[in-house]
């Protein structure tokens, strides 16, 4: 495991020293949390941003809120609203808030076609308009940015590779060979706090609709009973920029 900390901050610092933009994407979860403790043990004032929806459950805000006070982030986070969610309300924080026009008229053109929510009958849809277009402005002037994808995480994730480069934007998987194991393990020995939901059974936290305990591998639980069960959002899979 030494070994793997000691590599994750190599590409860590080597992205650092490469490029002039770059900055962690974080979603809270514990993958997130471990690769933004290692990437600010090379930068402490790295530039960290979270692509965050309305369907996110309210402890993933309020614990945003908690670490980004505790750990001093200056988080920008990115959502799609019509007005800042109350959880997320802290000047600690650099909310910016996108147009909910296209999202409010996909959603209703679904729920008249299918009777039922977005997230349920177009989850891509529903993950392009809330996570993949807010990631493309995020990224907009970013040269690279550093994710926390794991091979083992899901069947959708064992070919990443460490150092990716599609369009115009590199993306750094630091611990892309980390185990789950290795992961809380990281997290026990430096005394971060995860997210309160993995004490709940969560092995995989996204949006609260879409997010469930139970599975083989960490992310079987997400989007359970849609075309996309253990799937992926977008943002990992399409050109960004
Ligand atoms: S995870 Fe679910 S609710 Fe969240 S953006 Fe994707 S489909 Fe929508």
């Amino acid at each position: 495991m030494e070994e793997k900390i000691k590599r994750a901050k190599e590409l860590i610092e080597s992205a650092i020293t490469t490029y002039d933009n770059v900055a962690v994407a974080c979603s809270f979860g514990k993958d997130s949390m471990v690769t933004l403790h290692l990437a600010r043990e090379v930068d402490p004032e790295i530039e960290v941003f979270a692509v965050m929806t309305v369907y996110k459950p309210r402890v993933t805000y309020l614990y945003l809120r908690l670490m980004n006070s505790k750990w001093n982030l200056n988080t920008t986070v990115y959502i799609v609203a019509d007005h800042i969610p109350e959880a997320l309300r802290d000047d600690a924080l650099n909310v910016v808030l996108l147009p909910v026009e296209e999202f409010a008229s996909r959603s209703l053109q679904i729920k008249a076609q299918t009777g039922k929510e977005i997230y349920e009958a177009d989850p891509d849809e529903c993950c392009r308009l809330l996570k993949v277009d807010p990631t493309k402005l995020a990224v907009s002037k970013l040269d690279a940015w550093i994710c926390g994808l794991r091979n083992t995480e899901g069947r959708t994730r064992k070919d990443y590779r460490e150092i990716e480069s599609k369009g115009g934007l590199v993306k750094i998987n630091p611990i892309l060979t980390f185990t789950e194991a290795e992961i809380w393990r990281y997290i026990s020995t430096r005394g971060i706090d995860p997210h309160p939901w993995y004490g709940l059974g969560y092995r995989s936290l996204g949006c609260e609709t879409c997010s469930h305990i139970g599975g083989e591998l960490e992310r079987d639980g997400r989007w359970i009973n849609t075309s996309k069960c253990g799937g992926e959002c977008g943002i990992h899979t399409q050109i960004l920029k």
